[in-house]
């Protein structure tokens, strides 16, 4: 279906043409995931799941960097932001994410210089402003911000700033999609992939994926027509048996991705075992800084050891960000965590689970 406009990607008789469709085409009972955090939100916004067949579950996935950042990394921020004369340069969905014992925010209210920044390039300019302090970006994230950091580093030292570093715990999407590929309680039939993240690395980013566990994949965009697109590839993929990377987001992603984007992550960083909450550790699933550039390493500059911690007591976030529990499965939802007091990240984050069900899913109190 050839669209133009953003208002067809939104049009309520273009929606019921290809939910009638999948409908139509849907007989077996499938479970399909949704990577990545925006699609959940827009999900939960647009009423998609409701509009599907009951032959067809969604499950949300670990696509929100908050959420997936572990405990010990967000206690690591915190440590960083009480050195004396360190400003913290961070995204703003980071500042109220719980840690062990505090927060960015809290730190903020009590003294710690924590800025939001929009992208690392800001932290930049801070840097050069204030040559008398550090300046550290937190860098979290997929391999859609991962660029942007490695564009800093690389213009950080050709400006010649020695005050500038940044922590780097970016994570990659391909290595946790195999993992959740062995969960046994998940039994997933497809995946709608993330948008952003194939911008940078390209559809065939999830062709091993694919081969190695004959799973459908489709890369989807963000609006309701291009969310039903995908989820309507997906379904005739699995009733004849298929398993291709097909892409239903041609006005944003190729096959082959952005080789310049990807050629300067690869100049700046080299991947690494990285933690993700509620999963564990998994191998060259992260990226750290190469060796020519690890004087903007803040890990090694501030000697920050960042250690595995637990989780808030009670919280589920490391299930939901599996797929293998909802929101409303968790004890604590809409009770003693919400928007205003979060306990975990995945209801701090505008991407999050937690906050996508309690704004959109949760009935008003009367
Ligand atoms: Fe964690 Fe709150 Fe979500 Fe429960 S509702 S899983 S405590 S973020």
């Amino acid at each position: 279906m050839e669209l133009k406009h953003l208002n067809e990607y939104r049009n309520r008789d273009i929606c019921q043409k290809i939910v009638k469709e999948i409908r139509a085409a849907s007989r077996k009972e499938i479970r399909l995931m949704e990577v990545c955090g925006t699609h959940t939100m827009s999900i939960s916004r647009n009423g998609i799941q409701g509009l599907l067949p009951k032959t067809v579950t969604l499950l949300s996935g670990p696509g929100c960097p908050v959420c997936v950042t572990a405990q010990g990394e967000i206690d690591g921020f915190i440590k960083l932001s009480k050195i004396k004369g360190v400003i913290t340069t961070t995204f703003g969905d980071l500042l109220r994410v719980p840690a062990s014992e505090s927060s960015l925010e809290r730190e903020r209210a009590e003294g710690a210089d924590v800025r939001i920044v929009y992208s690392a390039l800001d932290s930049l300019e801070i840097a050069e402003n204030n040559p008398g302090n550090e300046v550290v970006f937190l860098g979290i994230g997929f391999e859609t911000t991962a660029p942007t950091i490695a564009a800093a580093i690389i213009e950080a030292e050709k400006r010649g700033l020695k005050n500038f570093s940044v922590v780097s715990a970016n994570k990659l999407v391909p290595p946790v999609l195999d993992v959740l590929m062995k969960e046994k309680r998940l039994k997933l039939h497809g995946l709608i992939c993330p948008g952003h993240v194939s911008v940078i690395i390209g559809a065939q980013a999830y062709i091993p994926l694919a081969k190695k566990y004959h799973i459908p994949c489709v890369v989807a965009g963000f609006e309701p027509v291009d969310i039903l697109q995908s989820i309507h590839m997906l379904v005739n993929q699995i009733q004849k048996g298929e398993s291709a990377v097909e892409i239903a987001y041609w006005r944003g992603v190729t096959f082959e991705g952005n080789n310049r984007a990807k050629d300067v992550m690869n100049r700046v960083f080299e991947t690494c075992d990285a933690d993700w909450r509620g999963i564990g550790l998994i191998p060259k699933s992260g990226l750290r800084l190469r060796e020519q550039f690890l004087s903007f390493d803040a890990e090694k500059k501030f000697d920050l050891s960042i250690k595995e911690t637990k989780e808030p007591a009670g919280c589920a976030c490391g299930e939901i960000l599996i797929g293998v529990k909802s929101p409303t499965e968790c004890p604590l939802f809409g009770k003693t965590c919400t928007p205003t007091h979060p306990i975990g990240p995945c209801m701090v984050s505008t991407e999050g689970t937690c906050a996508a069900y309690y704004k959109y899913l949760t009935p008003l109190p009367l």
